[in-house]
């Protein structure tokens, strides 16, 4: 098998299991008790929340453990906009977002807020003078990803930042999650971000989402104060433990396996370009591990499954949005409905090796020959 849909899910490092397992076994006391196990508990989640706000540049800020970045988005997005209501209905965001976001977005559509989504240029980037214009002083959110997981486009953080510097009761929400490892990521100036480590080596189950102090939200899920207001139940002490050594793994890591993932991801392009039908959908400036393309005239889904039947795993749109649409993300930048049904991703990591690069190579010329051989549209 080669895998090639790490955006989707990436092994957990053998130090994130370790870390989780020493955890389990040496603290057996719930961190709320006041009794010296949950002390215990307490004192080594307090230094392991400080390990991870350091690591973000979050100082200060409240780190709330969750189940995944589904849930940190539900809940700084649904939080924020229903604590700010008194200020105001008016939300801005994109068409890249994940589902969580966008379906949070449609969930407080229905409940009378008013959404808007910034167009996206060729290249996958926001427009910072239509979101300019689009800003009212009833805007109480702006949310958006820093890397889409579809087609791998860095927004433009630190400019979205400094437009919003005027307007002091909106709110600044980015989804981080294809971002940790791949770019630099630093929590000051935000509102709110989150993250999901089985994005890089860390464990499925375990969430983040970084909330500035003084940002005042309505909780998700109520019942409990726990380590955060935000957020009730038996803090998670070993998923805590697991999330600050695969933060710390993809923080510290990552010059080096960015530097790995260009080459691989380089040589891809390369010769994937050379083929006529294909065209590569990510913008040349995208995070190397995520190559969006389209095979003219094959339905992506069918590029799947002809791959998958190869034994080679790439994901068609993002892993939890249905079937049939075609990709909005590609839609955006390619303008063109026949190609964003035709797109597919591959992703990499710093795991895939020469040798799974070159496998696929030979597996995609097999499945292109096969496909686009056809007159049909199949
Ligand atoms: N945000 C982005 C950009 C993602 O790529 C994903 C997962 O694909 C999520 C949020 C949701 O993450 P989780 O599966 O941890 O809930």
């Amino acid at each position: 098998m080669i895998y090639l849909d790490y955006a989707a899910n990436h092994p957990s490092e053998e130090a994130v299991l370790r870390r989780f397992c020493e955890a389990e076994r040496s603290f057996c006391g719930n961190a709320n008790s006041s009794h010296p196990a949950g002390e215990a508990a307490r004192a080594e989640m307090e230094i392991i929340t400080l390990s991870i706000a350091s690591l973000l540049d979050a100082g200060g800020a409240e780190i709330i453990y969750t189940s995944g970045a589904t849930e940190a988005n539900n809940t700084a997005i649904k939080g924020i906009a229903r604590a700010g209501r008194h200020l105001g209905k008016h939300i801005i965001s994109t068409p890249l977002e994940h589902a969580s976001v966008s379906g949070s977005l449609t969930y407080l559509q229905e409940q009378g807020y008013e959404i808007d989504l910034l167009d996206i240029g060729r290249d996958g980037k926001i427009d910072l003078d239509q979101l300019k214009e689009l800003l009212r002083p009833d805007t109480v959110l702006v949310a958006v990803t820093a890397v889409d997981s579809e087609l791998g486009t860095i927004q433009p953080v630190e400019e979205i930042k400094s437009v919003l510097t005027s307007f002091p009761d909106c709110a600044l929400h980015v989804d981080a999650t294809q971002a940790i490892g791949r770019l630099p990521v630093a929590f000051s100036g935000l509102d709110t971000m989150s993250l999901a480590p089985h994005k890089f080596g860390g464990l499925n189950g375990s969430g983040l989402l970084i909330k500035k102090s003084r940002l005042v939200m309505e909780p998700l899920l109520n019942g409990g104060v726990s380590t955060s207001l935000y957020r009730g139940g038996t803090p998670a002490l070993s998923l805590a433990a697991s999330v600050e050594t695969a933060l710390r793994l993809a923080v510290e890591n990552r010059e080096a396996n960015v530097r790995k993932v260009t080459e691989l991801s380089g040589e891809l392009r390369k010769a994937l370009s050379a083929y006529p039908k294909v065209r590569i959908n990510s913008p040349a400036d995208a995070v190397p591990h995520i190559i969006n393309l389209s095979v003219e005239g094959v339905k992506g889904t069918r590029f799947q499954s002809a791959l998958a039947e190869r034994g080679v795993c790439v994901s068609v749109k993002s892993a939890c949005s249905s079937d049939g649409a075609p990709s909005r993300a590609v839609l955006a930048v390619s303008r063109d409905r026949r190609n964003a049904l035709s797109s597919w991703r591959i992703s990499l990591s710093y795991r895939t090796t020469e040798q799974e690069v070159q496998e696929f190579l030979h597996v995609f010329d097999d499945c292109y020959q096969e496909l686009t051989g056809k007159r049909s549209f199949s």
